[in-house]
C-alpha cells in the first residue's frame, strides 16, 4: 500500500507539473502578444428571433502564438485576468470591435450593436472609461451601439470601483448585459440593483430546453423576470431549429449560436452579413 501510495502521489506531482508548466508558457507568450499582434477579434451575429434579421454581433478573442499554437479564451482569459494582461488585451478588443462596427454600419448602412466581454479586472482600471469613450469618438459612433457583458463574477466582489463605474457607463448611454445568467448564485439581486438593458440566458439551459421540462421552465422564467424589469433577452448556444423555434414560443427576443454561425473573422463575417441580408 506504501508504494501504491508513493506512485499515486508523484503521478498527481507529474500532472501538476505539466499544466504549471503550459499555465507559465501561456503567460511568458502573452506577454507580447499584443505587439506581435497575435491576437484576432472574431465576431458572432446575434439575430432577432421573430424577424430572424441581424441585429448585432458579439466579439469574441482568438489569440494565434507561432509556439503555441492556438489557444482559445477559456484558457487564456483566466490567466489574462490574473496577470493584469487583460486590461490592455481588452483595451484592443475596444478598438478593433468598434471599429470594426463602424466600417460594417458604413458598408451595410444599418445600425448594429456591438457586444463586447468585461473582465472583473478591467474595472480595477482607472482609465477604463476613458477608452471607451475615446474607441467610441474615434469610430464615430454613439455609446448605445456598445453593449458591455458582464458576469456575476464582476459584482459578486461588491467592490464601490465597480458600482461606480457601471453607473458611470450607464450615464454615458452604454448599454450593459448580464452574461451567463442562471449559473451563478445571486443575479437576481443584481439585476434589481443594477439597471441591465439585456439579459444573456447561458447556452447551458438553451441547450436543453428541447429535452428537459427544468430547462425549458427556467428559460421560461428568465424571460419572465427580464421583461417585466424592461430587459431584452438574447438566448445564447442555440444549435437547432428545435431550440429557436421554443424560443420564439418563450417570447426570446434575440439570439446567438451555431444555429446560425460560429464566430468569424471580420472579413468573412462582413460577406457572411451581407449575403444573408439578401435571403
Ligand atoms: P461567453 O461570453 O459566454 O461566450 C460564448 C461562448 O460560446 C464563445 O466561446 C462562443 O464561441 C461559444 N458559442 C457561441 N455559440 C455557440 C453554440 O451554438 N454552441 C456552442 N457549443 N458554443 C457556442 P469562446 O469564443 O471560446 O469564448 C469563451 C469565453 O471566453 C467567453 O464566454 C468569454 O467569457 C471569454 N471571452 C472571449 N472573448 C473575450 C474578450 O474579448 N474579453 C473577455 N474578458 N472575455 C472573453
Ligand atoms: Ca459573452
Ligand atoms: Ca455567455
Ligand atoms: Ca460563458
Amino acid at each position: 500500500a506504501k508504494t501504491l501510495g508513493r506512485n499515486a502521489y508523484s503521478f498527481f506531482t507529474k500532472e501538476m507539473n505539466t499544466a504549471m508548466i503550459r499555465r507559465f508558457e501561456v503567460e511568458e507568450q502573452m506577454r507580447n502578444a499584443l505587439e506581435r499582434d497575435e491576437f484576432e477579434v472574431f465576431y458572432q451575429p446575434q439575430f432577432d428571433s421573430k424577424t430572424q434579421k441581424v441585429i448585432g454581433a458579439e466579439a469574441l478573442l482568438r489569440w494565434h502564438n507561432p509556439a503555441l499554437g492556438n489557444i482559445f479564451p477559456d484558457e487564456f482569459i483566466p490567466i489574462a485576468e490574473q496577470t493584469g494582461l487583460i486590461v490592455p488585451i481588452g483595451q484592443y478588443v475596444i478598438n478593433e470591435s468598434l471599429n470594426f462596427l463602424s466600417s460594417w454600419q458604413a458598408q451595410q448602412n444599418g445600425d448594429f450593436v456591438m457586444a463586447v466581454n468585461l473582465s472583473p479586472r478591467q474595472f480595477r482600471d482607472k482609465k477604463l472609461l476613458k477608452v471607451i469613450k475615446k474607441a467610441l469618438k474615434n469610430a464615430n459612433l454613439s455609446p448605445d451601439n456598445l453593449e458591455l457583458e458582464i458576469t456575476e463574477g464582476v459584482l459578486m466582489t461588491g467592490q464601490s470601483y465597480i458600482t461606480e463605474a457601471l453607473i458611470e457607463l450607464q450615464e454615458l448611454g452604454v448599454k450593459l448585459s448580464m452574461d451567463d445568467f442562471g449559473t451563478g448564485y445571486s443575479s437576481l439581486s443584481y439585476l434589481r440593483q443594477y439597471h441591465f438593458d439585456v439579459l444573456k440566458v447561458d447556452r447551458s439551459f438553451v441547450n436543453g430546453i428541447t429535452i428537459n421540462k427544468e430547462d425549458r421552465d427556467l428559460v421560461k422564467a428568465s424571460i419572465a423576470i427580464a421583461h417585466s424589469l424592461g430587459l431584452k433577452v438574447v438566448a445564447e448556444g442555440v444549435e437547432i431549429s428545435e431550440q429557436l423555434n421554443i424560443l420564439n414560443e418563450l417570447g426570446c427576443d434575440y439570439v446567438q449560436g451555431y444555429y446560425f454561425s460560429k464566430p468569424m473573422p471580420g472579413q468573412k463575417f462582413l460577406d457572411y452579413t451581407e449575403n444573408y441580408r439578401l435571403e
